[in-house]
C-alpha cells in the first residue's frame, strides 16, 4: 500500500504477472492439474485502481457448492463503476473450482475441505498445495479481506459477520461491513479467515442464507456491506460507511446455542431465519410419519432471541441441529422489535 502522492505507483504482481495502476485483468491461474492432466484454473478479476490505496480480497466459493458470494465478487468486479478506486482489489470468485464443478461443498478428492487448508504447503496435499498457490499469490499481498460463505446444503443462515473481535483491524473491518450480527471467534484452524489474519491480512468471513442458491436480497445487503468496507478503508472516498440500525456482537460469554432434535422425525418449523422468539416459545415440532399426537415433540426456545441458522431440509435424526439461536441485550431486542413494527429494515430476510 502507498498513501503518498495522487497517482498509484504500485503494480499487482502475481507467479507470472503483473497488473499495472488503472488497469483491470481477468485471469485463470492453474492452481493444479486433473487426472487428465489437464489444468486446474481458477478465475481471479484484478482491479487495480488509478489512485494508491489498500489492497482488498474477495474471495467466494472455498466451499463449491456455496454460491451467493460468488455473485457478490462478480458484480463487485465487473459491475461497479471503478474509475475512482483508490487501491487494488482481488477478485476470487470461485475458489474451490473441483467442488464447484460437482457442486459439493468439498474438494472432491477424498472430500477435503479447501477451507481447513490455508494456508497451505509445497510439497504436501492436493488440498494444501491448492490452498497454497491461491494464498501465497493472491491473498498474502493483500492488506484485508472478505470470505463469503453459506450455510451448509440443507440450512440457512441469516447475512452475518464472523471475526475475530479481538484484532483491532479485524474489529474495524467487522464493523464496517455494517452486518446486524457479529459473531466473535478466531475461527478454526486451517480456515481462510483465520490464517490470513494470522499472516497479517485482516479478514472476515461472511456467512449468508443457503447453499445452491442467488439469493438476490442477500446478494444487496452484501454489496452494501462491500461498498460500507470500501468506503470505512479508503478505497471509494465519495461513498459512506452504513449503519445497520442495530448490531449485535455475539461472544463466548453471551447465551447462544445450537438447538439440537432429541426425536428423529419430520420437522414442522415455525420460525424461520431471522426470527425474534421469546422463552418458551414454541420453535418447530417434530412428527412420525403417523403424525400420533402422543409421538409429538415440541421444541421451545430456552431463553429469548435471534434465529441466526435454521433447517430447511426438515427431516432429521436425534442429535441433528435444528436452530442457532443467540442471545440479546433487552436494547438489542426492542431496536429489533421497532425496526420488525416500522418495517424499515430488512434484517430479517
Ligand atoms: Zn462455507
Amino acid at each position: 500500500m502507498s498513501e503518498a502522492g495522487e497517482t498509484n505507483d504500485d503494480a499487482f504482481t502475481y507467479n507470472g504477472g503483473r497488473v499495472d495502476p488503472g488497469e483491470t485483468a481477468n485471469i485463470r491461474y492453474g492452481i493444479s492439474e486433473t487426472y487428465l492432466g489437464d489444468p486446474v484454473r481458477i478465475p481471479v478479476t484484478i482491479v487495480n485502481g488509478a489512485k494508491p490505496g489498500p489492497t482488498v480480497f474477495l474471495s467466494a466459493a472455498a466451499h463449491g457448492d456455496e454460491l451467493n458470494g460468488i455473485e457478490v465478487v462478480r458484480e463487485v468486479a465487473h459491475d461497479w463503476d471503478h474509475a475512482e478506486l483508490h487501491g487494488t482489489l482481488v477478485c476470487l470468485p470461485v475458489m474451490n473450482v473441483p467442488g464447484f464443478l460437482a457442486q459439493e461443498r468439498y474438494l472432491p478428492i477424498y472430500d477435503r475441505d479447501l477451507n481447513r487448508s490455508f494456508p497451505g504447503r509445497e510439497g504436501s496435499t492436493s488440498a494444501r498445495r491448492m490452498a497454497h498457490q491461491i494464498f501465497t499469490n493472491f491473498i498474502d499481498p493483500c492488506d484485508l479481506g472478505i470470505d463469503f460463505h453459506t450455510s451448509t446444503r440443507g440450512r440457512t443462515n441469516m447475512l452475518h459477520v464472523r471475526a475475530n473481535t479481538e484484532d483491532p483491524s479485524v474489529d474495524r473491518l467487522a464493523k464496517a461491513f455494517s452486518s446486524n450480527v457479529i459473531i466473535a471467534g478466531e475461527g478454526p484452524t486451517g480456515t481462510l479467515r483465520r490464517e490470513a489474519t494470522d499472516a497479517g491480512v485482516p479478514t472476515i468471513t461472511v456467512e449468508m442464507g443457503e447453499a445452491h442458491r442467488f439469493q438476490r436480497r442477500l446478494i444487496d445487503r452484501a454489496l452494501t456491506g462491500v461498498a460500507s468496507v470500501l468506503a470505512e478503508f479508503g478505497c471509494h472516498r465519495d461513498s459512506s460507511v452504513h449503519w445497520p440500525g442495530w448490531r449485535t456482537i455475539i461472544d463466548d460469554d453471551d447465551e447462544k446455542t445450537w438447538l439440537r432434535a432429541d426425536a428423529g422425525g419430520i420437522v414442522d418449523m415455525k420460525r424461520g431465519r431471522g426470527a425474534l422468539v421469546h422463552e418458551d416459545e414454541v420453535i418447530c415440532t417434530i412428527t412420525n410419519p403417523f403424525k400420533e399426537e402422543a409421538d409429538i415433540v415440541t421444541v421451545e426456545a430456552p431463553f429469548t432471541g435471534l434465529i441466526v441458522g435454521v433447517l430447511e431440509n426438515p427431516v432429521v435424526y436425534p442429535g441433528n441441529p435444528l436452530c442457532h439461536l443467540v442471545g440479546l441485550s433487552s436494547a438489542t431486542r426492542t431496536a429489533i422489535e421497532y425496526e420488525r413494527t416500522t418495517g424499515r429494515s430488512r434484517s430479517d430476510l
